[in-house]
């Protein structure tokens, strides 16, 4: 056998030398596509990263000076691909994965185009529908109880305190008979933010006061336990929540608290707990509910800022991921920017090419 590999020749080289050479053209190949993987990993951790450990409170302030933008924006890096209608693997990898789709939901949507006869703009449009579809809530809980008692729970600088005016803004326009409990007592800000607020939106207002200043500090269960109480003639009561590290223990804790209380004021309440995601956070919004949803069972999302993402796929991970209904979507900073989600129009905007 070694003679024969020996002595056998392909243009006058001899087999072992053409095989070799393959082998090498082979491992090349494989090194580069290796070394491409990992740029591409490495590039999603920075800027990751360099979200998360920012203050939410400055990421927000950035968006603040942003002006509207179409939401066909969150695919920039997708349209020269679309425009061409490739199907190259290695690039609609780094775009789809530079856009925050997650690898494996990636690695799938390209294996799907790969195969596909139809063009990338039409197997994309029709596809993410698909994954989108179950994440619309086809019910309306808050027309199933009286009251109907929503906690809105998520990280500080979300969008969470903005979003329960919102909320409070779009019940009062569908003659719905609204009381906000402002349960973040660890930022009398906060409290005051919210209150003016409301007031401006004629939504009736609980918190505590003790010698006419809100209190800071006061035992978040108590104020929602008494808010409770003064509402419990509405249709819906809102809570808006401290916002709070999903990593500090013990303050997912205290939202767990929350719950066994509400049930104690009301039974059956909270009847929903929905968490408020910063859209534009990506990686670190995924991580964020998860940890939420082990502590309190969520029962839907909230997407904010969505007039600022720019990595679209982050989307179709979360849900991908998590599995619970997008409810509504904050799109800007007043109270009238907030639109219930369909997965159709979501998409059809994404796709909005000539908008951008
Ligand atoms: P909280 O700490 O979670 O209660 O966050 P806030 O409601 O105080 O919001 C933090 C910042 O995000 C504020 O500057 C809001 O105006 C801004 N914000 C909230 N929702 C949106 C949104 O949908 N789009 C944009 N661009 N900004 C938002």
């Amino acid at each position: 056998m070694s003679y024969l590999a020996s002595h056998m020749k392909i243009d006058g080289y001899p087999i072992y030398l053409t095989l070799l050479g393959i082998g090498i053209l082979i491992l090349g190949i494989a090194l580069a596509r290796y070394l491409r993987k990992r740029k591409l990993k490495e590039t999603m951790e920075t800027s990751s990263e360099s979200l998360s450990s920012e203050a939410p409170e400055t990421t927000a302030k950035k968006l603040e000076t942003k002006p509207k933008r179409p939401l066909s924006k969150a695919i920039t890096n997708w349209i020269p691909l679309l425009r061409e209608k490739t199907k190259d693997g290695d690039r609609w990898e780094e775009a789809l994965i530079l856009s925050d789709m997650g690898p494996s939901l990636a690695d799938e949507l390209i294996s799907g185009l790969q195969k596909t006869d139809r063009e990338p703009f039409v197997y994309f449009t029709s596809e993410l529908k698909k994954i989108l579809q179950p994440a619309k809530a086809e019910s309306e809980p808050w027309k199933l109880h009286k009251p109907w008692v929503l906690y809105l729970v998520g990280v500080n600088g979300v969008g969470k305190t903005t979003t329960v005016v919102k909320l409070a803004r779009f019940f009062r326009s569908q003659n719905y008979e609204v009381g906000v409990v402002g349960a973040d007592t660890f930022r009398k800000a906060a409290i005051e933010q919210l209150e003016r607020a409301c007031v401006s939106n004629s939504v009736d207002f609980f918190s505590y006061k003790l010698s006419g200043d809100q209190t800071e500090g006061a035992d978040p269960s108590a104020v929602l336990y008494d808010g409770l109480q003064k509402f419990k003639t509405k249709d819906i009561i809102l809570v808006d929540t401290s916002g709070r590290l999903h990593t500090k223990k013990n303050l997912m804790e205290e939202l767990k608290k929350m719950k066994r209380v509400g049930n104690k004021a009301m039974a059956s309440a909270p009847h929903d707990i929905w968490l408020v995601i910063d859209a534009t956070l990506g990686q670190n919004a995924l991580t964020q509910a998860k940890v939420f949803h082990d502590s309190v069972q969520l029962t839907g999302l909230i997407l904010t800022k969505m007039d600022g993402l720019s990595r679209g796929g982050s989307v179709f991970q979360l849900y991908r991921e998590l599995q619970l209904p997008i409810r509504f979507l904050g799109k800007g900073e007043s109270s009238a920017d907030l639109e219930r989600f369909d997965p159709e129009n979501f998409v059809e905007e994404l796709f909005d090419l000539e908008a951008s």
